[in-house]
């Protein structure tokens, strides 16, 4: 789950990490009032949870009234790379000597935390990466040793921060490693952690991810679930219950386990294909369970084909045919099918399935010829306009249409 800035700002908060004090706003007159307790100048910033917001229009500095009023007035409503913006942040401005940025986040492949620190702060790190990679330190940091002063200081040594922001940056990036492991955050990013003409180190932006998988020891983070900015597919298919993850192909997968979707994916890669996303309906293939699997994926614009990959195990392949057949009858589709269904009672299931064989619904007997078949009507579907016509369980045929 992401955080808006504001809430990042607040979780960094209660770790001790130095933010500017300010408030929210949703409409021009909260936003006024807000500047005002902060004291001018202030910066008001969109609540948007997306980059670049500064160049975006999104983050102005206001020294009076009027001002506030209107830069609030035209960032309400603002729309930045199509999140439309909702809530201001209001803080008291800062000055800005230097501007630097440091994160932490995950390294799967060397199984550690990754903390990265630049003394180039202020524009996205994917820039500074690709023009001057030599300019972001890294460190890894063994989770059982946690990271000491010292080696926060030789961090900052190498990230060539300059001499006064030393020891205001080692607090504080020992603080944002707290917060990134105790909060139970994937990912915790300041940019641009700054350095004031003071002398002080300061957290002035705020991007924090919660990994989703610790929500059950945070009941607090409930706070933050309303007002979470989901995919629609994604919050459709948490409603419904189902493991999902949306992609962007044209390729809609079902299947039974997480390996066996996994696996789906990949194959559906192998032969050419793009999947749209990832999704194990688990042991329970029943009717329930299929037609709101359908249903997210069909929701998904650029579904043009859904492979459906059973392999029947404790769940019986006539339960999965019955629970495919009674899923068509309710759920209209877009995309055209094709079934995979192998192990337990497969002829059964078979058997079941085949009068309604059509070209919107094909079965194929191995997960690489449904694979295959999938991807060609995705492909064919994709060069002509998709049909609306739902393959239903009456066995309807095509109605054209767009
Ligand atoms: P982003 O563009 O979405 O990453 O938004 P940021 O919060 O990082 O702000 C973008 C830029 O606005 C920063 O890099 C700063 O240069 C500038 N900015 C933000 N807050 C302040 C402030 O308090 N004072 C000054 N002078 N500039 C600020
Ligand atoms: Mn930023």
């Amino acid at each position: 789950m992401d955080l808006f800035e504001y809430q990042g700002k607040q979780y960094f908060a209660r770790y001790g990490i130095p933010v500017s004090a300010g408030g929210t706003a949703d409409t021009v007159d909260e936003a006024v009032a807000q500047a005002g307790a902060a004291g001018y100048p202030v910066v008001i910033k969109a609540q948007v949870q997306v980059g670049g917001r500064g160049k975006a229009g999104g983050v102005k500095l206001a020294h009076d009234a009027d001002e506030a009023r209107l830069h609030a007035a035209r960032i309400l409503g603002l729309d930045i790379k199509g999140h439309v913006v909702k809530r201001v942040w209001v803080e008291h401005a800062s000055d800005i000597a230097k501007e630097y940025y440091a994160s932490f986040t995950l390294d799967r492949s060397a199984k550690d935390h990754l903390g990265m620190l630049s003394a180039q702060g202020g524009v996205e790190i994917e820039e500074v990466a690709a023009t001057d990679p030599g300019a972001i330190a890294r460190i890894h940091v063994d989770p059982v040793e946690g990271l000491s002063a010292q080696a926060a200081r030789a961090w900052v040594e190498e990230a060539n921060l300059d001499a006064e922001a030393v020891d205001g940056a080692v607090d504080i990036l020992q603080k944002l490693y707290r917060c990134y492991v105790e909060g139970d955050a994937d990912l915790v990013e300041i940019n641009p952690l700054i350095l004031t003409p003071e002398g002080h180190v300061h957290a002035l932006d705020a991007k924090v991810t919660l990994d989703d998988s610790a929500a059950f020891r945070h009941p607090e983070w409930d706070a933050y679930r309303g007002l979470e900015v989901l995919d629609p597919r994604d919050a459709l298919a948490r409603e419904k219950g189902l493991q999902y993850v949306g992609l962007d192909g044209t390729v809609g997968i079902i299947a039974n386990g997480a390996g066996l979707a996994m696996s789906t994916v990949d194959v559906v890669s192998q032969v050419g294909g793009t999947p749209a996303n990832f999704l194990d309906i688990g042991g329970g293939a029943n009717a329930d369970v299929m037609a709101s699997a359908l249903e997210v994926i069909d929701s998904d614009d650029k579904v043009r084909a859904i492979l459906i990959n059973i392999f029947g195990g404790i769940t019986r392949g006539e339960e999965v045919a019955n629970g495919i057949v009674e899923a068509l009858g309710r759920v209209e589709l877009k995309a055209p099918i094709v079934i995979r269904l192998d192990g337990t009672n497969a002829e059964q299931g078979r058997a079941i399935l085949a009068p309604l064989e059509s070209d919107r619904l094909v079965s194929r007997p191995t997960m690489l010829d449904a694979a295959r078949a999938a991807v060609e009507l995705a492909a064919a579907a994709t060069e002509s306009p998709p049909s609306t016509a739902p393959p239903s369980a009456t066995g309807a045929t095509n109605q054209g249409g767009a």
